[in-house]
């Protein structure tokens, strides 16, 4: 298997893409984007302050992951403890947040199996080395059907594909990839008409207006809360995103944690984007899951008591306070992560609110 890995990692993903186009044209950006995180997350170290491209919450702190731990436990235990329960995490990266919120679970005696969704041959060793008893699957089809699940997913939702669809001229069209005489990745429209793929109330937007969406994301979102509906439970998504309808193109991509351009080096720079959590709320909704709200990362974690939280662990290691303090404010200043970065909480129809979402 690592042979075939090396001989995929040799081609380079931007000549694929060319000799792609040249044969059958441009492709839509979705794919362009699909495959080349799909390259990415398989042969690079993405995540971790050195060496990595770019830093998550759950690597910011420990506390991240023990809070969200508690979170899980809380509303699992209130909602009557029933077994077989599941900890589910999608993207779960080095494994950082499974070992944190699985050990933080643990002093409350719960003690979930451990499910890892994950399409990375390299992370899934990472992962595993973190969290020794952890069940991989390649998606959610084969995570059991019985017990509730507590599902996590951090800074998952934004590395799935987007769809682009821009207002020309002539109606509205795709987002697809071509090349020009240099050989360089450039935008341009469709040739298929895409109308009937925009909301009416949109149709008549000026030229040039870009409507972006995540059709991954929302088959997500409708898979799991079905799944909460049919066999309880509850679930996280944390991601950068925003909550009222925006329109334009979100999509960024960073290497060495700087912003690149998003066509220099396919494979071998994160792409992502914004998550619309509007509409993932909608559709958690049509699927008669409880959507407890989304609310900023940085009131939630206070909420949940990253403050005391912090305080007790810099008591008992007096010499790591300056580290802790400046870990938790990057965890939860609106000018650093606590703004930007939402929690977006749903459960199972009947279960009782989470901690740190507004009582509705
Ligand atoms: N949650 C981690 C990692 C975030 S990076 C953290 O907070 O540090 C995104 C993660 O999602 C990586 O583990 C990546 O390999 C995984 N991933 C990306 N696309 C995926 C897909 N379609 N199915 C499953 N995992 C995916």
């Amino acid at each position: 298997m690592s042979d075939l890995r090396d001989e995929d990692a040799k081609r380079d993903l931007g000549d694929t893409f060319r000799r792609l186009i040249a044969a059958t044209g441009p492709i839509s950006l979705a794919h362009f984007m699909g495959e080349s995180n799909q390259r990415y997350y398989a042969d690079k170290r993405p995540i971790g302050g050195q060496g990595g491209d770019f830093i998550t919450a759950p690597e910011v702190s420990q506390m991240f992951g023990e809070l969200i731990g508690l979170w899980l436990s809380d509303i699992w235990i209130r909602a009557g403890r029933t077994e077989p329960v599941h900890y589910v995490e999608l993207g779960p990266g080095r494994g950082t947040l499974a070992r944190d919120a699985c050990r933080a679970m643990k002093r409350y005696n719960v003690e979930p199996r451990v499910h890892l969704v994950e399409t990375s041959r390299r992370l899934r060793d990472a992962q595993l080395a973190a969290n020794p008893n952890a069940i991989h699957h390649h998606d959610l089809s084969t995570v059991p059907t019985e017990g509730p699940l507590l599902i996590v997913a951090n800074e998952f939702l934004d590395a799935l594909p987007v769809r682009q669809l821009v207002k020309t001229n002539e109606g509205w069209r795709e987002v697809m990839v071509g090349v020009d005489a240099d050989g360089n990745f450039i935008e341009m429209p469709g040739r298929q008409p895409m109308d009937s793929a925009v909301p009416e109330a949109r149709r008549g937007d000026a030229p040039g207006t870009v409507i972006e969406t995540s059709p991954a994301s929302a088959t997500i979102m409708f898979e799991v809360a079905g799944r909460l509906r049919d066999q309880d439970g509850a679930a996280l998504f944390i991601d950068y995103g925003y909550r009222h309808g925006r329109s334009g193109s979100t999509i960024q991509a960073v290497k060495d944690h700087r912003k690149v351009g998003i066509f220099d080096t396919p494979g071998d720079v994160d792409l992502s984007a914004h998550v619309d959590f509007a509409q993932m709320e909608q559709i958690a909704l049509s699927r008669d899951a409880r959507v407890l709200g989304t609310v900023p990362q940085g009131e939630w974690l206070q909420a949940l008591g990253i403050r005391e939280r912090a305080d007790a662990l810099a008591e008992y290691a007096p010499q790591h306070r300056e580290a802790l303090m400046l870990a938790r404010d990057r965890l939860i200043e609106p000018d650093q992560m606590g703004e930007l970065f939402k929690v977006m909480g749903l459960v199972a129809p009947g279960w009782p609110d989470g901690a740190g979402f507004p009582v509705r």
